[in-house]
């Protein structure tokens, strides 16, 4: 609600009499800041980066910000008291302009009101899933996805007409805008408004296709390769530039963005670089030492464990683990940890041998169970 805004000047931390250039200054060091790029999930710095944007579109065009420091919201806000009349809502992000592409990278400047509604305008970015198992995040694959996205119609190619047959609008002259003069508060004010005739395309379409009805354009389900590198996670996106919604007036198109989930793995389990496991060995192994073979990433590794391993004990594969993204002769580690296994359903002999050996034992080949009990019996006594 417009009660509960900020005031535009705070929004940018600039002083009331700001010149353009620190305004501008100002709007670009707290919207790098503030950018969703940079925070991804971050609901608060999504607002305020919209805040921002708001901002800044008012305070960086002269004559709103003349009517916003006479009149404050009411002067720029149509939503505000219902004065009503001025060009259409706030798009939400504002307009980027010159501010370079990093912020048309995320938003597409789709949202841009200031710029006229036929000046070229990039393709929205558009998002899918995909879910792949833990060797194929691991090592990277090649995979195709489901895309729906806005793409030119192939019927009239993009054009929008049956025939061909494209008119300059009149009424704009093809600027797809029309200037209308209004009285606000006992004022003239002069204002620009999207063009009734051609609905700020700029152009007539006589003969409109009858795939797309004079659109132009369809929505339309594409099947699109992935490449995703080795060493992604889950919760990452892999960009796919220009797959995304075509571009309006000869814009660029947007991006597609996969988000990436991983399957659970039956024994592997990761954390980031690093990848984990657990292994049973018997207690003859684990008292004798043994080769054991582990599995990894790469396939069974042997490994030596030395005698007298206790179970939980963690042991470490340097390399075999993840491989970093973008640098994937970089790998994480591989863990193992060792659960020692007591044998069951032994026969009678088996059980006798045991017997043997424990009587044999001291002190010396248990020295944890010695040390427990004998403790045990000073907290006793
Ligand atoms: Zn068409
Ligand atoms: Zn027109």
């Amino acid at each position: 609600m417009a009660e509960n805004k900020r005031d535009y000047y705070e929004v940018l931390g600039v002083e009331k009499g700001a010149s353009a250039e620190e305004i501008k200054k100002a709007y670009r060091k707290n919207a790098m800041k503030y950018h969703p790029d940079r925070n991804p999930g971050d609901k608060e710095a999504e607002e305020k980066f919209k805040e921002l944007g708001e901002a800044y579109e008012v305070l960086s065009d002269e004559d709103k910000r003349a009517r916003y420091d006479q009149f404050g919201f009411a002067g720029v806000d149509p939503n505000y008291g219902g004065g009503g009349g001025f060009e259409g809502g706030f798009g939400g992000f504002g307009d980027f302009g010159d501010l370079g592409d990093i912020f048309g990278s995320f938003f597409g400047g789709g949202r841009s009101r200031s710029s006229s509604q036929n000046a070229p305008r990039r393709g929205e970015n558009v998002g899918v899933r995909l879910e792949l198992t833990f060797e194929e995040a691991a090592f990277g694959c090649e995979k195709e996805v489901a895309a729906q996205r806005i793409e030119n119609c192939a019927a009239c190619k993009g054009t929008g007409s049956a025939d061909g047959a494209v008119e300059t609008c009149s009424q704009c002259r093809g600027s797809g805008q029309v200037r209308t003069v209004q009285n606000f508060m006992g004022m003239q004010m002069q204002s620009t408004a999207t063009c009734p005739q051609c609905s700020g395309r700029g152009k007539i379409v006589k003969n409109p296709c009858n795939t797309c009805r004079g659109k132009g354009k369809v929505r339309r389900t594409q099947r699109i390769k992935v490449k995703v590198p080795a060493g992604v996670d889950a919760g990452q996106s892999v960009r796919v530039r220009n797959e995304g919604c075509v571009g309006a007036n000869g814009g660029p198109n947007g991006d597609l963005l996969v988000e990436i989930s991983i399957r659970r793995h039956p024994i592997f389990e990761r954390r980031d670089m690093d990848v984990f496991c657990e292994v049973p060995i018997s207690f003859t192994q684990a008292a004798l030492g043994a080769e054991i073979e582990v599995p990894t990433l790469d396939g069974k590794t042997a490994f030596e464990i030395p005698e007298g391993t206790q179970t939980g004990r963690q042991f470490t594969i340097a390399g075999k683990g993840i491989p970093q993204v973008n640098n994937p002769r970089r790998r994480g580690n591989h863990y193992f940890v060792v659960t020692v296994e007591t044998p069951t359903k032994l026969s009678k002999e088996q059980k006798e041998l045991l017997r043997k050996l424990d009587d044999s034992l001291d002190g010396k080949s248990t020295p944890k169970k010695k040390k427990f009990f004998e403790n045990l019996k000073d907290f006793f006594d």
